[in-house]
């Protein structure tokens, strides 16, 4: 299928309600509700939601915004909030710095994040998308707001797609391009934040560019990604591109809470008779429903929630916010489209915790205490000790054997530690080379060459191995093992 990424220049004609007419509302199955009957992408204009539910969603987001642009800034015992740092291979969660050796306890973080989404979208369907999802987030709650104030609500803006190219036309298109050019470039940068530190950043935006290359290329990347998302591909990253809403179609089930239509109660639809009472209606066999489409108009993803729990659905809560204002304009309970499972809306079920559920939480709480195990025994630092390359032993004018060694370490505490090593299993000398003592500073990385001494008569062969502790201030660290090289015996 041909996806057309253009905006179209004569959008579906609507009626009153800003409902467009010359859709086959009934095909949902035979196609997206963004693409027409030949593939074209069809360009959505949800109507501007507004309600307790988005109320609540606004200040969710505002607070969700805060913490995401103020994340790369945010600083914990001097570290950031959230740093991954790929190309250093150096991330920061909470402050705690994390390095490449700590690669298990960041996949079991990883298992811990996947199982509570499995859990949560068991539980509440797609929520994480509409309400926490970043790319929902933003494009709703500021990109799609901007539009709102140049362009006006939905009929305002298919009247202006519609109209031929005026002044006022062009300086409201120019206008809102560049303000999401602009705020493009401020989440690109934030990205950029979050991988390589809020300091190279900066370093980036004001140092001479021609020390920055590859950091300006992607800047430059990341803004027109971010431009190219929000101003144009929009609702189709969440259909086509990420893999959650496919995957939430294998975890729901019939006692997942998710946004959905009553169809006990709303069936059968028509439309209102303001003549008819609604014991008439009821007498005829016509539910709560009166087919204003108005949870259609304000759907950020185009579909009808009347057909049913739908892939594309990121349970925005617009099309109850929707409902809910029609309801109380004819006088009908609230409700109609909620929160609620297939069990409530069939049997009038409360939410249970069904056996599926209480497995999944039993295996999130296991790998959160395999998680808390891990990152309250890490060891506080690293190391990695190696001869070094292409160096033979050294025999001294008193007959002692030397090995020369490479030693990385890495302190994970937020202190700096004055090193010492100490053999364990023989006697012998080890040497860190360097004036002074060897310090490494906290939450850092530090290398240095080790020379190590020892009488032939403690050698075992031709390689003997050795066992060393690492100390700080006389405490043991870390004990690490290598070989020692001598003569043939
Ligand atoms: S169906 Fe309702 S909850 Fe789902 S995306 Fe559309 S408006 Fe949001
Ligand atoms: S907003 Fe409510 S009453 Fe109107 S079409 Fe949708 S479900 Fe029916």
């Amino acid at each position: 299928m041909s996806v057309s990424m253009s905006e179209p220049s004569k959008p579906p004609a609507q009626d009153t309600r800003g409902v467009a007419q010359d859709i086959n509302w009934d095909d949902f199955r035979d196609h997206l509700a963004t693409a027409d009957q030949y593939g074209n992408r069809r360009w959505l204009y949800p109507k501007k939601p507004s309600g307790q539910w988005h109320y609540r969603r606004a200040w969710f987001a505002a607070a969700l915004i805060t913490i995401m642009f103020a994340g790369p800034w945010i600083r914990i015992h001097g570290n950031p909030l959230l740093m991954i740092n790929i190309l250093e291979r150096r991330f920061s969660i909470l402050g705690q710095i994390f390095w490449p050796q700590d690669t298990v306890i960041f996949a079991v973080a990883m298992l811990v994040f996947i199982t509570g989404i499995i859990i949560f979208t068991t539980a509440f369907g797609r929520l994480w998308c509409g309400w926490a999802c970043p790319q929902t987030v933003m494009m709703e709650m500021v990109f799609r707001k901007i539009e709102y104030v140049i362009e006006g609500d939905a009929h305002e803006q298919r009247a202006l797609d519609a109209a031929p190219w005026s002044a006022r036309k062009v300086l409201q298109k120019s206008l809102k391009q560049a303000v999401f050019l602009g705020l493009s470039f401020i989440v690109g940068n934030t990205l950029l934040a979050y991988i390589i530190g809020s300091e190279k950043l900066l370093a980036i935006q004001f140092d001479d560019p021609r020390n920055h290359l590859v950091g300006l290329t992607f800047m430059v990347l990341f803004t027109l990604l971010f431009y190219a998302i929000f101003a144009r591909f929009r609702e189709q990253a969440c259909t086509f591109i990420c893999p959650y809403g496919r995957f939430q179609s294998a975890m729901l089930d019939e006692n997942s809470m998710v946004v959905a239509y009553d169809h006990e109660r709303g069936e059968k639809r028509a439309s209102l008779n303001r003549e008819q009472s609604h014991e008439h209606r009821a007498a005829a066999g016509l539910g709560d429903c009166v087919a204003c489409r108005q949870c259609v108009a304000v759907c950020p993803t185009g579909i009808d929630i009347r057909n049913g729990t739908q892939m594309e659905c990121v349970n925005c809560t617009a099309c109850i916010d929707a409902c809910d204002t029609i309801m109380d304009k004819v006088g009908r309970p609230r409700g109609l489209v909620r929160f609620a499972s297939l069990n409530n809306i069939e049997r009038g079920e409360h939410q249970r915790f069904t056996p599926r559920m209480k497995l999944y939480a039993g295996i999130l709480a296991a790998l959160i205490a395999l998680f808390l195990f891990l990152v309250f025994t890490r060891a506080e630092v690293g190391i990695t000790l190696l001869r070094a390359p292409g160096a033979l032993f050294q025999q001294t004018a008193g007959g002692k054997i030397q090995n020369l060694y490479t030693m990385k370490l890495i302190n994970k505490t937020s202190r700096d530690l004055p090193v010492e090593l100490k053999l364990d299993n023989v006697r012998g000398t080890v040497r860190l080379m360097g004036a002074g003592p060897f310090i490494v500073p906290k939450e850092n990385l530090a290398q240095t060459s080790v020379l190590i001494e020892l009488d032939p008569a403690v050698l075992t062969g031709n390689s003997t191995k050795l066992k060393l502790g690492v100390y700080a201030n006389d405490k043991l660290l870390e004990t690490v093992t290598t070989g020692f090289v001598g003569p043939r015996k």
